[in-house]
């Protein structure tokens, strides 16, 4: 064991660990123990730095869990969570250089920095205005910001994603043609759907998707996003009214647009591709399948699609709100090719 310095015995000594509770702090009853290093030869205590911090750690860390001080955990989670260092973190703030280190550290932050930290980490939209202040104020860096900004879009996509699989993903089989919802393949299916058809509105956008889908599974044994699809009054649905949280929700590769229907006095939302969509992500063959759906379906008019998928078996042979299985992939009527 490495040896201390007594004052008493003026020398380097040996030491033991005595034990004790400290029962009070700052006012708060935090019964914490205490390791206090007593000197082998007078039986004086002696300071051992080590000792020192872990007694302190573990008493900030119960002061401030008693009295509602963020902890050095939490602080860390949320800098993994945006992928933020200590420095980058002290200069969105403007606080000290090593505020965040010694915090993370063990020392027990001030009750004012731990309110602002709680409230960015609880409220991302405070966190996203801090991060814009301290750019306008030239406190961070150009890259910082654009890594901040992207880390804020990869946490509401996340979001989103958890919210549409909680809605819409189910275990591989027939009813979703062996395949789990796949948000990516979704997303930039539409996206590409709506650059090629002109007035594409989220009636046909769900027949588009369940021809599409189905054909693929007649053509290669798999649906291409994963879906399930229910019989609605008119024609095949996503599950769960899911095309409008995916209409809702989604918007980095296309957007709705309400437009105004003189006829019904109704808005509808029409879907706007942002163009920008990925098609490396399915097969070739995939991408046969689409094109000749699209290629097919945006030459006739809404109604027609429509009258199209009421003569499908998948359609007839089942109740409003069943679903429709991709067993009826085989008995497609529409030609495609
Ligand atoms: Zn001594």
């Amino acid at each position: 064991m490495e040896k201390f310095f007594c004052e008493k015995c003026n020398k380097k000594v040996n030491y033991y660990i005595k034990e004790n509770t400290i029962k009070e702090y700052k006012g708060q009853i935090v019964n914490v123990k205490e390791n206090i290093a007593v000197c082998s030869e007078c039986k004086n205590d002696i300071f051992v730095p080590d000792i020192e911090n872990d007694n302190l750690k573990r008493l900030y860390a119960k002061y401030g869990e008693l009295v509602g001080i963020i902890s050095a955990e939490e602080i860390i989670k949320f800098r993994e969570k945006y992928n933020i260092s200590q420095r980058e973190l002290v200069l969105v703030l403007g606080w000290g250089k090593m505020t965040i280190n010694r915090y993370e550290k063990g020392a027990l932050p001030s009750k004012s920095h731990s309110d602002i930290l709680k409230d960015i980490i609880d409220n991302e939209e405070r966190f996203k205005l801090i991060v814009n202040e301290a750019f306008e104020a030239n406190r961070i860096n150009q890259k910082t910001y654009d890594k901040l900004l992207s880390s804020f879009q990869s946490s509401k996509k996340n979001i989103i994603k958890s919210l549409l699989e909680l809605e819409l993903s189910h275990d591989e089989d027939i009813e979703n043609g062996f395949r789990k919802f796949d948000i990516e393949r979704v997303e930039n299916l539409i996206s590409y759907i709506a650059s090629k058809v002109d007035n594409l509105y989220k009636t046909s956008l769900n027949k588009y998707l369940w021809f599409i889908d189905f054909e693929n599974f007649k053509e290669n044994v798999r649906s291409i996003t994963g879906l399930r699809y229910v019989k609605q009054q008119y024609g095949p649905v996503i599950e769960n009214k899911g095309y409008e949280k995916i209409l809702d929700l989604l918007d980095d590769k296309f957007y709705k647009e309400e437009t105004e229907d003189i006829y019904s006095n109704s808005s509808k939302a029409k879907i706007i591709s942002k163009n920008n969509y990925d098609m490396s992500i399915y097969t070739e063959d995939e991408i046969e399948v689409i094109d000749s759906v699209i290629e097919k379906l945006k030459n006739i008019s809404c109604s027609q699609i429509s009258d199209e998928s009421h003569k499908e078996n998948g359609w007839i042979e089942n109740d409003i709100n069943d679903i429709i299985s991709y067993d009826y992939a085989d008995e497609l009527k529409m030609e495609f090719k």
